[in-house]
């Protein structure tokens, strides 16, 4: 150990707000904090002492034994839509530290995950496991490595106590930092309640740290509609454009700040299937890939609802604006969906008419013949050409040629297009049977290779280099391309 550090600075904004929106939580100590990971590249990116992850008392305030700067931090109250149900909840298992400000005064929450019980902790433990944290770990780095707004992982520490699910589990604490961790659901919670100054105080806080150039407007607390509508329009356009699916796109899983929060049953796409889902809670489909863009417009009519009583002196005027701001989800969301889809294919320059549906007859081919989704698009980038397994087929063969053609219209280089397609066309991402080993090795037999190797991967998916080829490859009896015809 080289030095003691003393002090973690953190302020803590989030208390300003009326004490409706959170509760005080003391420290809750675990026995024996052991780092698993710690990420130094974000700590020096944001300006965090990297010593925290080679000191007791940094390990100590990474698995909650003591709280930096002040004595207690803070549980936030929420509420959310859970598979439609609305619920009054609260941050169960989760610790608000503070916020860390960057040297370019970027404000950050720091919270912990999995570090014991709260106020709002119902019948659960308040713990995490370790392979859960580390996971979401591993995809929030891997969302990043895509350029897709996410929160960020500081570090992983095991807790020395074992978790009881359906067997006992080492438990671990995550360190998450997010530009805040303001909900969907913490509006629909103020408004539950009922306080209308309360819900104004949220709003204000929440354009303050997120949205001030609107507060000026006329209507700022439209134009904050607004603008978080956009921020997830785009967002779930990204995540369609990688194929990422959430799994649990709860209304307290929906962040204002436009970052993708709280990876649980999420994965990538193998082959490509609208339909498809990972999570076994999730029977009826409700967050399946293709269901995406509908559940986050429904979960923006729940926002706009909460914020009615801001918008207009008049209920029905109030009403008439938020539908309309709702009304623009759809065609904004399509806007960047093909936007990004046109670069996918190679379509640089001017929009055309037959673009649309040529990017939907190429999904519909990866979906009738079982494509993996990401490779079939570096392929395309990198070779032109359609698997092997369909390319001599009529329609696929059909489709090529006017994609070529469609493709060569443009006066630009071929280089230039091919380097456009590789841009945007991922060669690595997260694959689950890829995290399943990672996590296997460092919870079976703590070896740590593999993830740092995966790390380096996925922090870096457009690069196609020796040493991460094997993430890209998909076990043969995942079968990507084998196509099930007829
Ligand atoms: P999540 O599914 O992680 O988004 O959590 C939904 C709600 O359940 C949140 O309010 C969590 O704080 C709470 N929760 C999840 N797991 C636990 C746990 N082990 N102990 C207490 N609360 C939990
Ligand atoms: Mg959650
Ligand atoms: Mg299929």
């Amino acid at each position: 150990k080289s030095h003691e550090i003393r002090e973690w600075q953190l302020e803590d904004s989030y208390r300003s707000l009326p004490a409706t929106f959170y509760s005080l939580q003391q420290a809750n100590p675990v026995p024996e904090p052991e780092l698993v990971i710690f990420n130094y590249e974000l700590a020096k990116e944001r300006g965090i002492d990297e010593t925290i992850a080679s000191t007791d008392s940094g390990r100590d305030w990474l698995v909650g034994n003591q709280i930096p700067s002040r004595s207690e931090g803070i549980a936030q109250a929420y509420a959310g839509h859970q598979f439609g149900q609305f619920t009054m909840l609260g941050d169960g298992r989760a610790l608000l530290l503070g916020e860390h400000v960057t040297p370019n005064e970027e404000r950050y929450d720091i919270q912990l995950k999995g570090s014991g019980r709260t106020s709002f902790s119902r019948g659960g433990d308040g713990r995490a496991a370790l392979g859960p944290m580390l996971r979401e770990y591993l995809i929030s780095e891997g969302m990043n490595g895509l350029g897709i707004p996410t929160t960020r992982s500081l570090a992983v520490v095991k807790t020395g106590q074992a978790v009881q699910r359906e067997k006992r589990l080492p438990g671990a604490v995550l360190t998450r930092m997010a530009k805040s961790h303001i909900r969907v659901g913490t509006f629909q919670y103020a408004a539950a309640r009922g306080d209308v100054s309360d819900l104004k105080a949220l709003a204000d806080y929440t354009i303050n740290r997120h949205e001030h150039t609107v507060s000026d407007g006329k209507n700022p607390y439209l134009a904050f509609l607004h603008q978080v509508i956009e921020k997830q329009a785009e967002l779930i356009a990204n995540w369609q454009l990688v194929g990422f699916v959430h799994g649990v796109m709860n209304t307290d899983n929906m962040a204002i700040s436009g970052e993708t929060i709280d990876y649980g049953p999420c994965a990538f796409l193998d082959q490509y299937d609208p339909m498809k889902t990972f999570s076994s809670i999730d029977r009826q489909g409700r967050y399946s890939y293709g269901n995406q863009p509908y559940m986050a417009n429904w979960n923006l009519a729940r926002l706009a609802e909460a914020l009615l009583p801001l918008l207009a002196s008049t209920k029905e005027t109030a009403v008439q604006l938020a539908q309309q701001a709702i009304e623009t989800f759809t065609p904004l969301y399509t806007s960047y969906w093909l936007k990004g889809m046109r670069k996918k294919v190679g379509f640089i320059d001017d929009e055309q008419e037959e673009d649309r549906s040529l990017i939907e007859r190429l999904l519909k081919i990866m979906s009738d013949h079982n494509l993996d989704y990401t490779l079939t698009f570096r392929q395309l980038s990198t070779e032109g050409t359609l698997p092997a397994s369909i390319e001599n087929m009529e329609h696929c063969q059909t489709w090529k040629k006017e994609w070529e053609n469609r493709v060569n219209q443009q006066s630009r280089k071929k280089s230039d297009i091919e380097n456009q397609m590789l841009s945007v066309n991922p060669f690595i991402i997260p694959r689950n049977e890829h995290v399943e080993q990672v996590l296997e090795d460092v919870e079976k037999n703590d070896d740590h290779t593999l993830l740092h190797a995966f790390l380096v991967a996925i922090r870096d998916p457009f690069k196609e280099t020796e040493m991460t080829k094997r993430f890209a490859q998909v076990s043969a009896s995942k079968t990507p391309y084998i196509t099930y015809c007829g």
